[in-house]
């Protein structure tokens, strides 16, 4: 019974406990294993209508049963109980009780039903448009000449959004599923920050900022995949330039003792404390009308994040609402040249 790792209880004639293993008293007395649960009653201990009918119904019938169970211990947890009598066949005896946790299942479960709630949501926003203005083409609109190129420039801006959107979930599913090689060589930080700014300058000039690169003395080298890290950086760079209203972004580099920190920072509009820890969250946004205005898919901080992992790295946020926002990429185990 110790070996079991599910919670096990058994449950004598009288309703009390008689016999409880480690996982039981570790789930059902809050993490204290000291406090043992024998001979208290089993309804003292799970709180569960649920449970309660089920051990009646094993107990009537003789039979064994099973069934999934929601307890509150507070936090909400999610158990398969089986029930079995002691002795099969025998009615009103004694009944094994065992929880087999399915709680994480349930999670992923939800997860993956919000995630395709999600998709359908921002799908059909530019498919909807995309529909509409077609249509009113169709019915007429396209003599007017002006209003037809108005109407067209709409859906092409959908169509590219719709387009977006695809590319950044074909490119999640494929480093969720492991599907990127990471491809380690040596490369220079002067080197992938040099790419970036050659691609978003432009972009960072036109909405009037500061766009800079600064660099320590001596080029800081480490193993990684060059372009991964490229794509990595554009990404957090381009976040930077789309959330800052004026002033600057700054691709900088820190050297630790064993490690190197290659950070973004800009002096936007910043993130709200209690948001921080939910960025990477697929489609999660601060503001969801501004980011889709700004062109974002709200998948571009989860891309991050799996290639960051996939490297070995990690990646801090600090941030200040009005002030600004620095995302650190971490790199570990570089030692000083
Ligand atoms: P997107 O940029 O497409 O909306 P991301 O996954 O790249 O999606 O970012 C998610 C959200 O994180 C953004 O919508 C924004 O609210 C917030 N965010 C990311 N980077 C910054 C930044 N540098 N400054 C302020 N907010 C940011």
């Amino acid at each position: 019974i110790r070996a079991v790792p599910d919670a096990l209880l058994i449950i004598g004639k009288d309703d009390r406990i008689e016999i409880a293993n480690e996982t039981a008293r570790e789930i059902f007395r809050g993490g204290d294993a000291s406090g043992d649960l024998v001979g208290l009653y089993y309804y003292e201990v799970v709180r569960s209508p649920q449970l309660y009918s089920l051990i009646d119904r094993a107990r009537e019938t003789g039979e064994p049963v099973a069934e999934e169970l929601r307890v509150e211990l507070p936090e909400e947890r999610f158990y398969r109980v089986m029930i079995s009598p002691l002795r099969f066949g025998e009615k009103g005896d004694s009944a094994v009780v065992l929880f087999h946790d399915t709680t994480q299942i349930r999670m992923l479960e939800r997860m993956r039903t919000d995630f395709v709630a999600n998709v359908s949501h921002e799908i059909k926003t530019p498919v909807t448009a995309i529909k509409g203005f077609a249509e009113t083409l169709l019915d007429g609109a396209i003599d007017d000449r002006d209003n037809a190129i108005h109407f067209l420039r709409t859906i092409q801006k959908n169509s590219e959004r719709l387009n977006r959107l695809v590319e950044d979930l074909l490119m999640l599913s494929r480093v969720e599923l492991g599907e990127i090689q990471i491809m380690k060589e040596e490369v220079a930080a002067g080197d992938i920050f040099e790419h970036v700014r050659e691609t978003l300058s432009e972009r960072a000039a036109a909405r009037g900022l500061d766009f800079r690169v600064s660099l320590p003395e001596g080029d800081s080298r480490f193993m990684a995949d060059r372009n991964r890290t490229i794509q990595i950086f554009l990404n957090l760079a381009e976040n930077a330039i789309k959330f800052t209203e004026s002033g600057s972004v700054e691709l900088g580099v820190e050297r630790g003792y064993d490690r190197i920190i290659l950070y973004v920072r800009d002096t936007g509009i910043g993130i709200p404390g209690d948001l921080i820890s939910r960025l990477g969250e697929r489609f999660f946004r601060v503001d969801p009308s501004r980011s889709r205005e700004l062109g974002g898919t709200g998948l571009g901080l989860a891309i991050v994040k799996h290639l960051l992992r996939a490297q070995g790295w990690d990646m801090e946020i600090r941030s200040e609402e009005g002030k600004g926002t620095e995302v650190r990429v971490v790199i570990p185990n570089v030692t000083r040249k």
